[in-house]
């Protein structure tokens, strides 16, 4: 390919840089070599400064257009003519290159065209009327203290619903709903729950800021199941999905279509497109017309781009762990579909933190939405684990844990994590040689190959789930027993989240960690966790703690002295 000074943007460079340089510019192709010459005619000044613009913006073409190598212009001496004539030059005239408020109205004038969202379906309970600001302080403090804000606006916004403590409360109208939570056997809403499905079914944005094991997927599904029903267009009559729920990992992804399939509400329907699946079955799935739609932002777009998805009737769209997407590198992706959704829409984003890459999200995605933080459960997860930590040796770890695995008794299910793929394989060879019930998982394993052993986990065919950190979050297994810290994590996130998948659902756990002295950057914030959720600590974990808190002081004091390996113990 050749540089076409020429085209678009290329064109109006050439009067550009002829009136910043003072030089005329004449193009001419050498079309043997599928170069572009340019002539400059001009004074020497003015030749020069051509020369130099004209460099600059070479190479930040060169910096765009990397799968070319031979687009810059030749400027040299041969395809330069100069002359000492200085050439008058008429300002360019500027085309306008984008338009804001032309393509703003015609965004708005284009989807005038589409049916009105109807949003608010939330009819405030008479006890929860009832209770007063004190009242609903209090209700907020004992739900895992939940702090809600319109975060992103100025002023004070409209007020924010009042939390429910029940079912009923929020479901009044909705007597299916609540015959299905009967059926699950839920005691009560979460705390996300509590104050989310209030915020929803109003016709609210909200972010919650919560974990895995919280709840937060019927806190967003249950409201969407409403404002399915509740719109307009029958749902017959309406071209591809009211709800999209975008997901950073297909085991995610396929657990959220799971709960609504579980949920079973009314003949609302629901198909999952993710990377690795059968494409062919997903387009065909999308094709027979489906609510709701939950997608991996891979898959999205390629399904977005082949036409199968249909996004224009989306109403209601669910970003689920959006900070988790973002740390995956999903940001420009999410942001192709979802410039092509309606604005007025409502949305819903989940995540565990509030970076700013998530607050940006919000900013471009959600309108004056309201944030619902509730404390971290896999936090409190923790307190209902045991926590032991073993300070050994790399080479004892395989010893231990098969003398683990030997005492394992009939009910027990353990997750066991692995730092790398190759661990993980490893110890899924040992175990599948001593005939272990045992299956693994990693992320350069085929789909149906993590589906089955997800499955085999849950319905106990396995009872050991070897795994590296792919597994940690988002999945949601039952009766796991214990937590397996093979290697322990890089980071003290990493490990609560791991703890958390043990202890869930009012049970008791036990995670086991292998520590060694590869991990001592990690005692210390290990200790505030042990010591806070009231466990044991080992005192080779203080010494070691103490150990690498006094060479980090070394280290700034002294920045340009080494530290021998083996000088940490
Ligand atoms: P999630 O945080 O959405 O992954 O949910 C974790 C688990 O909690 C899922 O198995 C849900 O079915 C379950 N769950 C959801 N809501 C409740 C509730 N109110 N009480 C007990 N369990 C629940």
């Amino acid at each position: 390919m050749s540089f076409d000074w020429e085209d678009g943007r290329g064109g109006s460079n050439i009067s550009d840089l002829e009136y910043q340089s003072g030089a005329k510019i004449q193009v001419t192709k050498e079309t043997d070599k599928e170069k572009t010459l340019l002539k400059l005619f001009g004074t020497a000044e003015s030749f020069r400064k051509a020369t130099q613009l004209i460099n600059e913006i070479t190479q930040d073409r060169q910096k765009t257009y990397t799968r070319n190598e031979s687009i810059s212009p030749q400027i040299n001496s041969k395809s330069v003519v100069t002359s000492n004539e200085s050439v008058p030059i008429k300002k360019p005239e500027r085309a306008k290159f984008f338009d804001m408020e032309e393509c703003l109205r015609k965004e708005k004038e284009y989807w005038s065209n589409f049916p009105e969202i109807r949003k608010n379906f939330y009819e405030e309970h008479p006890v929860v009327r009832a209770l007063t600001e004190k009242d609903v302080k209090e209700i907020r403090l004992e739900n895992n203290n939940i702090v809600v804000d319109r975060v992103l606006s100025t002023e004070n916004g409209a007020a924010i619903p009042k939390p429910v403590l029940t079912f009923e409360q929020a479901f009044c109208r909705y007597p299916e709903i609540l015959s299905q939570l009967k059926k699950a056997q839920f005691a009560k809403p979460t705390p996300i729950q509590c104050q989310a499905w209030p915020i929803l079914m109003s016709g609210e944005d909200m972010i919650g800021i919560a974990q895995t094991g919280s709840g937060k997927t019927l806190a967003f599904l249950l409201p969407a199941f409403i404002h399915i029903e509740g719109q307009l267009t029958p749902k017959e009559d309406r071209k591809g999905p009211a709800v999209l729920v975008v997901a950073p990992t297909r085991e995610l992804a396929l657990q959220i279509d799971k709960e609504i399939k579980k949920f079973n509400y009314h003949s609302i329907n629901s198909c999952c497109i993710y990377g690795g699946g059968d494409r062919k079955q997903q387009v065909a799935e999308l094709k027979s017309g489906v609510d709701i739609v939950i997608a991996t932002p891979g898959r999205m777009n390629d399904l977005f781009d082949s036409g199968d998805l249909y996004i224009e009737n989306i109403t209601y769209l669910i970003l689920d762990e959006a900070d988790r997407m973002l740390d995956m590198g999903f940001e420009a992706q999410l942001r192709r579909v979802l410039y092509g959704i309606r604005p007025n829409r409502q949305t819903v984003m989940t995540s565990a933190t509030w970076p700013s890459g998530v607050r940006r999200l919000a900013v471009s995605y959600t309108k004056d939405p309201i944030q619902v933080y509730v404390g971290s459960l896999d936090l409190t997860a923790t307190h209902s684990v045991a926590q032991i930590i073993h300070i050994l040796e790399e080479g004892d770890k395989e010893k231990t844990f098969f003398d683990f695995i030997a005492n394992m008794g009939p009910d027990d299910k353990v997750i066991v994590f692995c730092s790398t793929k190759g661990k993980t394989d490893y110890l899924s060879v040992e175990c599948i040689m001593k005939r272990l019930p045992s299956a693994s998982i990693h992320s350069n394993k085929e789909q149906c190959d993590r589906e089955q052993a997800i499955a085999d986990i849950m319905d106990g065919t396995a009872k050991i789930l070897i795994a590296t950190d792919v597994a940690s979050r988002g999945l949601d297994i039952d009766d796991v027993t214990h937590v397996i810290n093979y290697d322990f994590p890089k980071n003290i996130e990493e490990y609560v989240h791991r703890v958390g998948r043990t202890g869930r659902a009012g049970k008791t756990g036990e995670s086991i960690s292998y520590f060694t002295s590869e991990n001592w950057a990690s005692a210390g914030e290990l200790i505030n966790i042990l010591e806070e959720a009231e466990q044991y600590v080992p005192k080779e974990l203080y010494d070691m703690s103490e150990r690498f808190a006094s060479r980090q002081q070394n280290k700034t004091q002294n920045p340009k002295r080494g530290f021998r390996s083996g000088s940490r113990w």
